[in-house]
């Protein structure tokens, strides 16, 4: 899928620890990683990769090359019994004054009741563990004039949709809709004044019961389009991100350049890393 090179070029890798765990809703877990003294915030959807280790590794062993590229080569090139884990997360606050980011995890189960290793690593996680972090920039980069921006995405979108729109100006307007397990897990957030926030429940639709994403998709669908020049990022499960590009396309008439989508993660597929 479509995404702006954006990477930032002084990156380093982070070895972080958990400072803090905090169950902030039902299906969220907030770690605060300390020993990020050297990360810059960047706002928006600031995103980074997390490494962690798999069960029977003694020690994380994180790459030692940076580039976009170069640290996938040699992650693969390592022995998979001594690779670590590596999922994408969103920073939901970056604090350098105390060194610490906030990472918020989705604790989701797969259909046979199994959690991925990272809502694992989350649930399971207590004040000293350790992980690795790679910054890896912002990914919400409108490059063109527009009247409206149009956000849409999951639950494991919530904290960039939140990052985003703290980030808008105060005169931006449009749309965010946002899809949460329950209504438990909205969070505060302060929009501008033109920029509607929508939120969906899952445990309270009546047609609740599909994978993550269809009903903001069903909600897209519904969404009177907006008159003007539209900016949409659209980000979560795959088949949301895709079926709201094709529609925003084909049905709003929105050109393909202004739609940025980017598919989080697959229903029924783990992460390949
Ligand atoms: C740029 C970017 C930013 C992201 N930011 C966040 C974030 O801030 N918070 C967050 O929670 N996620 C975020 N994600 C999504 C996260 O990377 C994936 O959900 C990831 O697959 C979780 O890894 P895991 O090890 O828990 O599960 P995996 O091993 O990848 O998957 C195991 C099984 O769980 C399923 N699965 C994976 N994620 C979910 C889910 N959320 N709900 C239901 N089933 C799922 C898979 O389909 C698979 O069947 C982001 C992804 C990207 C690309």
């Amino acid at each position: 899928m479509r995404r702006k090179k954006n990477t930032p070029t002084d990156r380093q890798f982070t070895m972080a620890h958990v400072r803090r765990v905090e169950r902030i809703s039902p299906s969220f877990v907030r770690l605060t990683l300390g020993g990020m003294d050297e990360l810059a915030p960047r706002g928006h959807d600031h995103w980074c990769r997390l490494f962690f280790a798999r069960d029977g590794q003694d020690t994380l062993q994180l790459p030692t090359r940076t580039g976009e590229v170069g640290w996938y080569l040699q992650y693969l090139a390592t022995p998979r019994a001594r690779r670590p884990w590596v999922r994408a997360y969103t920073c939901r606050d970056v604090r350098p004054d105390t060194g610490e980011v906030d990472i918020d995890f989705v604790i989701h189960e797969d259909e046979a009741g199994r959690l991925g290793p990272a809502a694992q690593f989350a649930l399971a996680a207590s004040p000293g563990d350790r992980l690795g972090f790679l910054d890896q920039g912002i990914g919400f980069t409108p490059d063109h004039p527009h009247d409206w921006t149009l956000l849409v995405g999951d639950e494991t979108a919530l904290p960039a949709v939140a990052g985003i729109i703290a980030s808008l100006p105060q005169d931006a307007r449009g749309m965010a809709i946002i899809e949460v397990p329950t209504s438990g897990d909205r969070q505060e957030i302060r929009a501008p004044l033109g920029l509607e926030v929508r939120w969906i429940h899952r445990n309270e639709s009546s047609a609740g019961g599909g994978p993550p994403g269809q009903l903001a998709l069903e909600a897209v669908k519904a969404t009177v389009p907006l008159r003007g020049v539209v900016h949409a990022h659209l980000i979560g499960e795959s088949a949301l991100a895709t079926g709201a590009r094709r529609h925003l396309v084909q049905e709003w008439g929105v050109p393909k350049r202004n739609v940025d989508f980017v598919g989080y993660w697959r229903h029924g597929r783990p992460a390949t890393t």
